[in-house]
């Protein structure tokens, strides 16, 4: 097919979304970040056009939305909105996970939960495309108000999920603790231990070890591979870290292990900064146990440095970045600012971090860019051993599990790598990450017919 028709027919799909989905913006993004990737597959495969594969891939199997009521401390009844969208389940159950935070509306939910759909079908695991959450801010509530919100959202979500239809897991606003909650109220309405239907669960009944490390391991795995391609590796290598919450502490921590040294970390209140290096021990302190904010980290170390504004961060010169925070928080002119002072790469620990201007411009530089779907799916992909673990009843050693996920790393480098090449766009990782995840879901798509 000419490559005018192939991109006629993107670009009509596109306008379609937009006129479908109108003020989702995020939507938007995600779908025009990947649509920008794919015009030389329809090109060599004509029969995706007939075959509507992208009019398929940006329409979710379905969107519900639910009302949480619940009581806070003071007896009075809040209502929050609950989510979740099960965006396609051609390759495994709905997999992705569940966000609690005051921004989540529909947009988010569904940028999250397409992307979702090529980062499971790269890590080459049996699991489908789906996330949720609610516009819930966890942030100050006492813990019998976040287990009588858990309680409250897991009664109506119980309705649409199971080992094998659809298995949430953690995300912003969602460790171990709200885990917790959301399984004992599934086991308490099921009246039995389905293992497997969330994943991030404590390793006391059923959680996979390694899973809390996964996302944030696996984005220095990721990052490790991309340098190795320029003869580099992290040692001595000035590193900031956007976020200090799951997928931000366990960068760090992997990033020290390989001799690198964090010189920035922050959360939504501003960044700390000490080039000498900063303490992880400390900052876990502050952020694992006392749920506290980063600029605690002053009061053992009046040293080093606090700014009230998180995304300035970027201005500080390094060699790697890795914003592990959310979405669109590293914009073009911050993108401009790591270039100038040198960054060497990039890796998205997040979702959707970089917007498609700073992406262009690390690009235009070549600068090593490792895209969210590849870079951070670390952590799915040990969800899904998670599930495999449960079905078997059984557990693997840490070590084990790290084995796996530091072979699933380099293996997504390498079909992203492959797939790039293929498609006549050489180590351009966005490119190779969202044609290798599109090939796998679109061939399981026509292999089973329209349905
Ligand atoms: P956490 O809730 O554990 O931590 C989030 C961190 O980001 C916190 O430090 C938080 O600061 C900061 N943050 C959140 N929103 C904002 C904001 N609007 N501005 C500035 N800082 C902000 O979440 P995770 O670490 O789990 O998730 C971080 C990112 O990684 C998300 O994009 C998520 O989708 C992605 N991800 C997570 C995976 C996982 O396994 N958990 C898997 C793959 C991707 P504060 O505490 O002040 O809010």
């Amino acid at each position: 097919m000419s490559s005018e028709l192939a991109s006629d027919h993107i670009k009509k799909v596109y306008q379609s979304v937009k006129k479908r989905n109108p003020n989702e913006d995020e939507f938007h993004q995600a779908v025009e970040e990947f649509f920008n990737s794919i015009e030389p597959v329809f090109e060599q495969n004509p029969s995706y056009i007939e075959q509507g594969i992208l009019e398929r891939l940006v329409e979710p199997d379905r969107l519900i939305t639910f009302s949480v009521p619940w009581v806070d401390d003071n007896g009075k009844v809040q209502v929050n909105r609950g989510f979740r969208v099960q965006f396609n389940s051609t390759i495994g159950p709905y997999k992705g996970g569940l966000r609690f935070h005051p921004s989540v509306n529909s947009s988010i939910i569904k940028f999250l939960g397409f992307e979702q759909i090529f980062k499971n079908a790269l890590t080459g695991q049996p699991i489908g495309g789906g996330k949720g959450g609610s516009d819930f801010d966890p942030k100050g509530k006492s813990d019998l108000e976040i287990m009588r919100f858990c309680q409250s959202f897991m009664s109506e979500l119980s309705k649409y999920i199971g080992p094998d239809i659809d298995v949430p897991a953690g995300d912003i606003g969602v460790g171990a603790r709200e885990i917790g909650y959301l399984f004992g109220q599934y086991r308490k309405m099921r009246g039995s231990f389905h293992a497997g239907v969330l994943t991030g669960k404590s390793p006391d009944f059923g959680g996979s070890l390694a899973r809390k490390e996964a996302t944030g391991y696996g984005t220095v795995y990721f990052v490790n591979e991309m340098l190795k391609d320029r003869n580099l590796d992290l040692t001595g290598k000035k590193v900031i870290v956007s976020g200090s919450g799951n997928v931000s502490i366990y960068a760090m921590e992997k990033a020290i292990e390989y001799g690198a040294i964090i010189i920035a970390c922050s959360d939504s209140s501003g960044y700390i900064y000490d080039p000498n290096g900063l303490d992880l021990n400390t900052i876990k302190e502050i952020k694992e146990v006392k749920r506290g904010r980063i600029h605690a980290y002053l009061e053992k170390y009046p040293n080093a440095k606090f700014e009230a504004e998180s995304t300035a961060i970027w201005s500080l010169s390094c060699d790697i970045a890795l914003p592990c925070a959310t979405q669109n928080e590293l914009d073009e002119s911050a993108a401009k600012q790591l270039v100038k002072n040198g960054v060497v790469a990039i890796a998205e620990g997040a979702n959707m971090p970089s917007t498609l201007d700073a992406i262009k411009v690390f690009h235009d530089n070549n600068v090593l860019f490792g895209p969210a779907k590849a870079a951070n799916a670390g952590g799915v992909a040990v969800s899904a051993l998670e599930m495999a673990q449960n079905s078997s009843r059984l557990s693997w050693s840490f070590e084990e599990v790290d084995q796996k996920l530091q072979d699933i790393m380099a293996d997504i480098y390498n079909r992203c790598i492959e797939a790039a090449e293929q498609y006549n766009s050489p180590g351009n990782l966005v490119v190779g990450a969202n044609i290798a995840g599109l090939l796998r879901v679109a061939e399981g798509m026509i292999t089973q017919g329209v349905i």
